[in-house]
């Protein structure tokens, strides 16, 4: 069976064919069940799964809509050993009025193909990116949430796949679209975080992977989180390999730090840290608000006299899964603390309220972030 699904963008007028191959869905019952659960972020699966193949010698292959379940793998596919592998994380929205809106899927699309340039995996054309988003968001729109706060996260990802152990880049590649219903990112909702400043571990340096959405980063950043965890910590904030003190990012999303003159402060894209689409879009709402956004370098002595002297009030990291997350304490070895005088301050929850009700359909729209799913 082939299904035809038309996406209607402004300037163009895309088809994308995608053939379907049978699943066996969940009941109603059994989604409905699911949904009004404690969701957490990303335990729970829909029933599909998008897969579209990419050969060296003849390019991306015919997208499939396949039954959500495990992928065979060969114990010498290059991924498992090398670990070319490049992801991205997006979400789809239930409004109040029952229509499903995807945030900004044509920036996570870019930013895909320059991740893959840097894992030397073929950059797959943005069209064939959103298309793919989009179709399992209809296939399983049964599992976007409707409860406020929650949505369906999709994870779009890409990995070598060729059974080869010599080192070089693979010659067959797959992309891969799954999702999951989610709630909130961290427990307890909007309470302040407390961040562990990492001096033993950085996670990018100069001409490495750090602006890159790669597995690889995260792996290096797991035994920095793993002290955050044993210091009582919720994430790790890491800073620059050169002068461990320029603020780099929390290895998962990005930071910013508001002033009392109206001003947010947040490290320069160098380079070394990921363009948060969330990022991104913060920094135009602020302007659109007023406040001046410096995009700099930003240091962690900086951020410690800044609240000493009162000129800094707020703190708050940023990114898709948990949109805005206030800070409430950077804590470090040898009884290193900050405590942010607003640990969730008004700046924050105010910016957080607009990106928020335009992803969930309560405010206006007015920049054309959201792209809509016909179901
Ligand atoms: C995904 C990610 C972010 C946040 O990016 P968003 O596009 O806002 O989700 C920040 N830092 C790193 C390392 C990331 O992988």
């Amino acid at each position: 069976m082939v299904v035809t699904s038309v996406h209607q963008r402004t300037e163009q007028k895309v088809t994308v064919e995608f053939q379907v191959v049978p699943s066996n869905p969940k009941s109603d019952a059994e989604v409905a069940e699911i949904l009004k659960g404690e969701l957490g972020f990303g335990s729970f699966f829909t029933d599909h799964m998008i897969s579209i193949v990419w050969e060296k010698e003849t390019g991306w292959q015919t997208p499939e809509v396949l039954p959500y379940g495990p992928i065979a793998m060969d114990p010498a596919n290059a991924v498992l050993h090398y670990g070319q592998e490049i992801f991205e994380g997006v979400k789809a929205y239930r409004h109040p009025n029952g229509e499903i809106a995807i945030f900004r899927p044509e920036r996570n699309a870019a930013r895909f193909n320059k991740s893959a340039k840097r894992l030397a995996l073929p950059e797959l054309p943005e069209e064939l990116f959103i298309a793919a988003c989009e179709k399992l968001t209809a296939v399983d729109s049964r599992w976007v949430p409707e409860q406020e706060g929650f949505s369906l996260y999709l994870r779009p990802f890409m990995f070598a796949d060729e059974v080869f152990l010599g080192v070089r880049s693979a010659h067959r590649a797959r992309f891969i679209v799954i999702a999951s219903p989610s709630g909130n990112y961290f427990e307890g909702g909007l309470k302040p975080l407390k961040l562990w400043l990492s001096t033993s571990y950085n996670r990018a340096g100069v001409g490495g992977t750090g602006f890159a959405k790669c597995g690889g980063n995260y792996a290096a950043s797991l035994v920095a989180t793993d002290e955050a965890f044993a210091n009582g910590c919720q994430q790790v904030l890491f800073t620059d390999a050169g002068d461990n003190d320029s603020i780099d990012e929390l290895g998962g999303m990005n930071l910013f730090l508001v002033t009392n003159d109206n001003k947010l402060l947040t490290p320069e894209l160098n380079g070394n840290i990921l363009a948060g689409v969330t990022r991104e879009s913060i920094i135009e709402i602020a302007r659109d608000f007023g406040f001046t956004v410096e995009e700099r370098n930003v240091t962690v002595s900086e951020w410690a006299a800044g609240v000493k002297s009162g000129y800094i009030q707020e703190a708050f990291a940023c990114g898709t899964a948990a949109v805005i997350a206030p800070i409430g304490y950077l804590i470090g070895p040898d009884g290193f603390e900050i405590a942010l005088p607003q640990p969730t301050g008004d700046v924050t929850v105010r910016i957080r309220e607009e990106i928020t009700g335009i992803q969930f359909g309560t405010r206006a729209d007015k920049r054309g972030w959201l792209h809509q799913v016909a179901q």
